[in-house]
């Protein structure tokens, strides 16, 4: 049981072991192995913070993208600028040796005429949706879309429809990765039409 089998790439096990990250957690393990197969396939992971999601998220994020092509490809949207801000804390640790390009979108952080070059875009879908109508935030290129903490954000009015809509934007081959705590009648459903046949993990 070591990052080594995963098939990382080293580059991302160097970043991975200076966080002192020695060995994957349990959500990891099993989650990553589905995250990385080929062709791509949807997932939905039931875990709590706390578990390492974040990490498997964005191990795959950093996995996925050509980090030749100077253009957004994996998206991730959280439902609070806190949450954005940690997993960018957490992608920028993991891809420090990687020359990978990650962009917060918060309120105003993209200069009016500016289109996003990075390879991942974090933010809340508010923002997110904002900067899609502003033609700030090309979506051709996206090939993974993560959706964190999907219950907590079905509670907020309104995130789960710019959600959805945000996700029928993107071409339909993206790979879906939704994560939630808990799995009430309303994330189901939710969840059924935002990542169609996905595999499933429980912790
Ligand atoms: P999360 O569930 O993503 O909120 O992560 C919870 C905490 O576990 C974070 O502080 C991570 O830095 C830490 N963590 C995640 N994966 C590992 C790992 N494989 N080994 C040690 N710590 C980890």
């Amino acid at each position: 049981k070591s990052f080594d089998k995963l098939g990382l790439h080293e580059n991302l096990l160097k970043g991975i072991y200076e966080m002192n990250f020695t060995k994957p957690s349990k959500i990891q393990e099993r989650a990553l192995p589905l995250l990385l197969a080929n062709p791509p396939r949807n997932m939905i992971g039931q875990s709590q913070s706390g578990t390492g999601k974040t990490a498997a998220f964005v191990l795959t994020m950093l996995s996925r993208v050509d980090y030749d092509l100077q253009a957004p490809q994996a998206l991730c949207l959280l439902p609070s600028r806190e949450l954005a801000r940690q997993t960018m804390d957490v992608v920028e640790k993991m891809g420090k040796y990687t020359p990978m390009k990650a962009k917060y979108a918060i309120k105003d952080s993209v200069k009016r005429g500016e289109v996003i070059d990075a390879h991942i875009v974090i933010g809340t879908p508010g923002t997110v949706a904002d900067l899609i109508r502003k033609r700030a935030l090309p979506l051709d290129n996206i090939k993974l879309l993560v959706l964190d903490e999907a219950d907590n954000m079905l509670s907020l009015q309104g995130l789960g429809d710019q959600t959805l809509r945000i996700k029928n934007l993107v071409h339909s081959d993206c790979q879906i990765i939704l994560f939630s705590a808990t799995f009430p009648e309303q994330v189901r459903t939710f969840t059924q039409r935002f990542a169609p046949e996905a595999n499933e993990i429980r912790l």
